[in-house]
């Protein structure tokens, strides 16, 4: 499927590209351009915020900042 067809939705925190499935809400990372469940599995779900990266992408970006040098 072509992810620019993937409309923006409008969510706590600011706008997401988000696609609604058979499986439920999908939202699409910001970094790695995949699709993912909205679910506290994949992304970090709060009341007031809904992360832009999936989970897998947010800590791989730690493990690059707090890597050794
Ligand atoms: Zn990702």
């Amino acid at each position: 499927m072509d992810q620019t067809e993937i409309p923006f939705t409008r969510v706590r925190g600011g706008f997401r590209r988000m696609l609604e499935t058979e499986l439920g809400t999908e939202q699409l990372c910001a970094s790695c351009q995949q699709l993912w469940p909205v679910d506290p599995e994949f992304y970090v779900v709060t009341a007031t915020r809904l992360s832009y990266e999936c989970r897998a992408c947010i800590s791989e970006r730690k493990a690059v900042r707090a890597g050794p040098r």
